[in-house]
This record gives C-alpha cells, sequence and structure tokens, in this order.
C-alpha cells in the first residue's frame, strides 16, 4: 500500500509539546502532523504515528476483512481504519465509528470502492500508509506452523503464552522517573515470572541483552523493517529461550523468553528494586533510517492491539527436562 503522500516534519513543535502533558501533547502533535503533511518529493517519510484505536473496533474490522477475503468486496483492514480515522479525525470512538463502519460495508457491499470514498485525501493517504505500517503484518496470508497449511487471517500473536494469567491497562505515556524524567513507551503487562514470552510478529533478533532501563531484553526487527519490537524486564538469570541470539529469525507465536523483573540498573542481572513481574512491550515504527534510534523514534500504543491480540494466544508445551517452552502455535508469513 506505498503511496506518495510525504509530509513535513513536526519535530519543531515536539519539545514544546512534550513538556505540556503526553495526552495533551498527543493530540496537538498528532494534529499539527496531519495539517502539515504535504506532497513532497521521495525523501520524505512519515514522521509521527497517534495510534489510538481501542481492541473492539480491530476485532471487527479484521472479522470483516477475513471475511470478504477473495470475494469481490473490495474490503481492507488498513484501508478501513484509514477511512474511519479521516471521518473521526483519527479519534476514534466505538459508538460512532462501529456505525461508520456498518454504513461503509453496505456501500461496499453494494460494488462500490474504498477508494471511492477518500481516494486522493491526503489525510486518507497519511492514514492508509500509517496504518499499514502497524497492521499490515498482522493480518494476511500465513503457513501454519503446525499444519504446514497456507491459511489466511490473523497472524500476529499476544505476547502472552496461553494459559498463563495476565493483567494490563493502558499506561502509555505515563511518566517513569529512573534516569531522568521521561514518558513511558510502551506497554506493560503484568504476570508470573517464568511466563514464556511469545514473538508476537515473526523477525530479526536484533538486540539481545542487558540495557539499564530494560534489563535483559530482546529488540526484533520485522522482516519489512517498519517495526520494532522490544520485549523487556525479562527472567533473571534465564532471560531467553534457549540459544536465542542476535541475528537469528524468529516466526509469529515463538517462545523467545521469560517474563522477569529485571531492569531499572547499570549492573547486569538485577532485579527491579519496586514494582512487579511484568514484560514491557514496545512497538516502534520506522519509516527511515534515521528513526531507528534517537529523538525521532516514533513508539505506539499497544493497549488496543493486545486487547485485539488476546484472541490469539500460542499454546506452549513444557520439556521436564529443560525446563524450557517450545511454542505449538506459529504463524510464518507467506
Ligand atoms: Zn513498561
Amino acid at each position: 500500500m506505498r503511496n506518495t503522500v510525504k509530509r513535513i516534519s513536526c519535530l519543531l513543535i515536539l519539545p514544546i509539546v512534550f513538556s505540556v502533558c503526553f495526552s495533551c501533547a498527543a493530540n496537538i502533535s498528532a494534529q499539527a502532523e496531519v495539517e502539515n503533511f504535504i506532497e513532497a518529493d521521495e525523501s520524505d517519510f512519515i514522521k509521527w504515528v497517534d495510534l489510538n484505536v481501542g481492541a473492539k473496533l480491530l476485532k471487527k474490522i479484521s472479522a470483516l476483512d477475513i471475511k470478504y477475503h477473495g470475494t469481490e468486496v473490495d474490503f481492507d483492514f488498513c484501508e478501513a481504519l484509514a477511512y474511519l480515522a479521516t471521518k473521526n479525525g483519527n479519534k476514534f470512538s466505538d459508538k460512532a465509528d462501529f456505525a461508520a463502519l456498518d454504513k461503509l460495508v453496505g456501500e461496499l457491499e453494494s460494488g462500490k470502492k474504498i477508494s471511492d470514498f477518500y481516494g486522493e485525501n491526503k489525510y486518507y493517504k497519511y492514514y492508509c500508509e500509517a496504518y499499514s505500517a502497524v497492521f499490515s503484518e498482522m493480518i494476511g496470508e500465513y503457513k501454519d506452523g503446525e499444519s504446514g497449511e497456507t491459511q489466511y487471517g490473523v497472524k500476529a500473536f499476544f505476547p502472552i503464552a496461553d494459559g498463563f494469567w495476565y493483567n494490563h491497562y493502558d499506561d502509555f505515556g505515563a511518566s517513569r522517573s529512573y534516569g531522568f524524567k521521561r514518558r513511558h513507551l510502551g506497554h506493560d503487562v503484568m504476570g508470573s515470572v517464568g511466563t514464556p514470552v511469545i514473538a508476537m510478529e515473526g523477525g530479526t533478533v536484533a538486540e539481545l541483552g542487558w540495557n539499564q532501563y530494560g534489563g535483559w531484553r530482546i529488540g526484533i526487527r520485522s522482516h519489512d523493517t517498519k517495526r520494532y519490537y522490544y520485549y523487556a524486564h525479562l527472567r533473571k538469570d534465564r532471560p531467553y529461550a534457549a540459544d536465542l541470539k542476535a541475528g537469528d529469525t524468529v516466526v509469529a507465536g515463538q517462545v523467545i523468553g521469560y517474563l522477569g523483573m529485571t531492569g531499572y540498573s547499570a549492573k547486569e542481572n538485577v532485579n527491579l528494586k519496586s514494582g512487579k513481574p511484568h514484560l514491557h512491550a514496545g512497538l516502534q515504527l520506522i519509516f527511515d533510517e534515521s528513526q531507528v534510534k534517537g529523538s525521532k523514534e516514533i513508539w505506539v500504543d499497544l493497549y488496543g492491539i493486545c486487547g485485539f491480540l488476546s484472541g490469539y494466544r500460542a499454546k506452549v508445551s513444557k520439556n521436564p527436562d529443560t525446563k524450557e517452552y517450545v511454542s505449538l502455535n506459529t504463524k510464518i508469513s507467506v
């Protein structure tokens, strides 16, 4: 879903809005970003994305995408999200969006194309590109790791293995004080130490080791390089799946490590001094390599996505000798 929409940066306003408050900052910066985006040369790229769509709507849109896959009806997950975001100014609310979605589906069933509505609209194009970067690999064709059959559907996983308890709420943007004052750029899923952590999407292990904030952590870059998944605070002493190392390829649903509570220490293999065991899951979007590290990083809220993916949990089995878990459900992109 590449398109030619290019925009100018809102980086100049970021220092100002960050000093206000996160929720205000998110709205102001998103508004400014979308307002500012323009047709530009090929070297430009998206600099900012706000993600606030909820789990219920994501479930509904994915069910529609699967329902209409292979039919005459022109329904696509990312385009439908972009359509709604264009309509609601990227402020999702279930009531209005469910009604708008029903109306859209009616129109598409009667033969209209989704591009008939906002085809050349610059906001629509921006949202198409932004939401494709987030979701394009979460739904589509995949090879089932067990049966080897090619199927169509949701191919991403919730980051906690099936059968293990968890608890979460939307804590993206909350302030954190270790080291220096900053925002929480991820999503915390509370659980028990030793719970198998699952790769939400396949990719390449870009980083694996100690980080003074995240403790034992794993960073996985998606195959299309647009997403970087960050799994942090893994278990003390045995944080990772056996033999996993930087450079390895992992598939969606694979056990990559174990939940713990390490981090916030310059010294390795140390547990958090306060707090409870949890997985910190982060999703960073990368439209250009200049956004990989530093002030230009774009992190999005995983709360809605995790709620959506709570229905897609990998089953695991434990090897009694090694105490290692292996996944019984993997999905390989095709
Ligand atoms: Zn966290």
